[in-house]
């Protein structure tokens, strides 16, 4: 289980998050969702350990984790697939996958982890030797979540996967998430994308102005008039 618990975010004098609680059990898959600059990415920056909170605790399995290095909270097995999707433009499609796995200590069954991306994203197994700048939007996005999976994460945290993408590929994209939590992985999918990612969840948290303003079931927020006035329309 991960939790967050009265978080406190500053940039600077700026206050991003306030009093943010927030909790992701295992086996579950939940969103964030809020407009441009609610505070989506620095929640998850916080989880990561990217950005310290000024208040408040993380815990992670019943240990705080918002004291520990960025590099430790991966080893625990926290993966974060960051907004923009920062892959290694110069390198194959397999090279950016290795470099996924070089955070783990084993490095014997790659040749099955790799086995496991491809069967879940069969169009980067067409495209292994591919140079990755050259792949198109969508597939660079599963290239990012494939070498986020390499890590064998526990949780991953997704930042913004629908970004800049035509809707028929951000279905394929929601779809192969579903499966990935099927499979027994845990996701915490930050969204712009209200409708898409309300559909896929099963809980959701609305944020606004760095405060949580909802939470519920996200086939019941789906349905909610405020809900759907503001970010359904
Ligand atoms: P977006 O969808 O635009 O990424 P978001 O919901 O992810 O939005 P955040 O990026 O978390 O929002 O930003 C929350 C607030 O913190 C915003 O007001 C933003 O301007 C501010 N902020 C974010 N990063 C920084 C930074 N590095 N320095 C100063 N302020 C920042």
């Amino acid at each position: 289980m991960l939790e967050l618990k009265n978080i406190d975010v500053f940039y600077d004098n700026i206050q991003a998050l306030k009093e943010v609680n927030l909790t992701v059990g295992e086996g579950e898959m939940v969103t964030l969702i809020g407009a441009n600059g609610a505070g989506k990415s620095t929640t998850l920056r916080a989880i990561s350990g990217l950005n310290k909170p000024k208040k408040g605790e993380i815990k992670f399995k019943g240990r705080v984790i918002s004291s520990l290095k960025a590099s430790d909270i991966v080893r625990m097995g926290i993966s974060h697939v960051p907004e923009g999707r920062r892959i290694f433009a110069n390198m194959t499609v397999m090279e950016n996958l290795e470099m996924g796995a070089y955070i783990r200590g084993d490095r014997g069954n790659l040749k099955r982890d790799y086995d496991e991306v491809f069967s879940l994203f069969p169009r980067l197994k067409e495209r292994k030797n591919q140079i990755a700048g050259t792949l198109s939007g969508g597939e660079q996005q599963m290239l990012a979540i494939g070498r986020a999976l390499m890590a064998k994460p526990k949780y991953l945290l997704l930042d913004e996967p629908s970004m800049g993408l035509a809707p028929l590929i951000v279905k394929e994209i929601f779809s192969i998430l579903e499966n990935i939590n099927k499979l027994g992985t845990t996701i915490l999918l930050v969204e712009q994308n209200a409708n898409m990612a309300l559909n896929v969840t099963d809980r959701a948290y609305i944020i606004k102005n760095g405060k949580i303003e909802l939470e519920g079931r996200s086939k019941d927020l789906l349905k909610d008039e405020k809900v759907k006035k503001a970010y359904l329309e």
